[in-house]
């Protein structure tokens, strides 16, 4: 039978609808699946099947719970298919579901899989389009680290996908950062890192969590591509892992709402990406040209790495516009600009092209 179910449309903000639940009220976000219900209601009534993976919301409506949208904000199924984002009970992380699902008392059938009703709360689904832009960025990345599944690449449902993260730090090991880090103030804690891949790590700052990893599929290719070849280069000349890593804050922001939170407004075209300036001693926490770590005193930054990394990138991946403030850098990089705020990071735009 019909399965009544509906996906919440891609509006500007993250923030798709806010419905009364018994529990009060619930934000629930873009893309997640419901299910309409005849119940009388002010719109229409719908319980929540799974809320959109990387999209974090304050006070999110969880699956389960019951409330009123706005009818202009739903859509019907059409032809998007199912990604697991986490194992559950008849499912599998990773794994992709076969587009519209018939459904039955306590299961629902995609093609010839039958599965249980609560696992749906794993499930999110994808449209062509979408599945397409990730599968760009699955394919090469695999070529260049190795496998990585489908919720590991994350992707939002305007058009951007997400850098790709196979290794989401656990509660325990942001812990573990914590302290090997000494990050021991509430402003310092919030340049933690978070997640890593291959050669790179990304920390949230002040910004909400996995709120700015967004960007242009071909600009995440070419992100890979320079922490594939940038890794090796660096480790050439004799830099060790942690002091060769990227470290990468801002992409592009989840919402369309403007101005975006995060800086200038280059960010919003999905194709720049800020990263932490290289340092001496590996430790992976900002670094500073102009002023020492404010944690020892000590001055950590290196200039010397931090120019051969914006020199490789534009000679290996192409580089369309750059900006930072050191003057020693600034004059062995003649392409580079300073800018205002460029102080503790890199903003560099890459050539998707290249
Ligand atoms: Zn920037």
């Amino acid at each position: 039978m019909d399965c009544d179910f509906a996906l919440l449309t891609p509006p500007a903000h993250v923030i798709a609808a806010t419905m009364a639940t018994s529990a009060g009220e619930r934000n629930v976000p873009r893309g997640s699946l419901l299910r309409r219900s005849p119940a009388p209601c002010d719109g229409v009534a719908v319980e929540v099947l799974s809320t959109a993976g990387w999209y974090t919301v304050p006070n999110p409506a969880a699956p389960g719970d019951r409330g009123c949208v706005p009818a202009a904000a739903l859509r019907p199924l059409g032809a998007e298919a199912f990604v697991a984002l986490r194992d559950a009970p008849g499912l599998v992380a990773g794994e992709l579901l076969a587009a519209a699902p018939t459904c039955e008392a306590s299961t629902v059938r995609f093609d010839d899989r039958a599965v249980p009703l609560p696992s749906l709360a794993a499930l999110r689904a994808i449209t062509p389009e979408s599945l397409a832009r990730v599968e760009s960025v699955r394919s090469t990345y695999t070529a260049l680290f190795g496998p990585i599944g489908l919720h590991q690449t994350p992707w939002a449902d305007e058009g951007y996908v997400g850098l790709p993260l196979p290794d989401v730090y656990d509660t325990a090991r942001v812990e573990a950062e914590v302290a090997r880090e000494g990050l021991d103030t509430p402003a310092r804690r919030e340049k933690v890192l978070v997640a890593a891949g291959p050669g790179y790590a990304h920390f949230w700052g002040a910004d909400a969590a996995w709120s700015d990893i967004w960007a242009r599929p071909e600009t995440i290719i070419a992100v890979l591509r320079t922490a594939a070849g940038w890794a090796k280069a660096c480790a050439d000349a004799g830099g060790s892992e942690a002091q060769c890593r990227l470290q990468i804050g801002d992409l592009a922001w989840y919402d369309d709402v403007k101005p975006d939170p995060l800086g200038h407004k280059d960010h919003r075209e999905g194709r720049c990406v800020d990263l932490r300036l290289f340092r001496t001693d590996g430790s992976a926490y900002e670094a500073w040209w102009n002023r020492p770590d404010d944690r020892s005193g000590a001055a950590a930054y290196d200039a010397v790495r931090t120019t051969a990394f914006l020199r490789w990138t534009a000679e290996n991946v192409g580089i369309t516009e750059g900006f930072f403030n050191d003057p020693a850098v600034l004059a062995a990089v003649p392409w580079l600009k300073p800018l205002a705020g460029h102080d503790d990071h890199v903003h560099v735009c890459l050539d998707a092209d290249g």
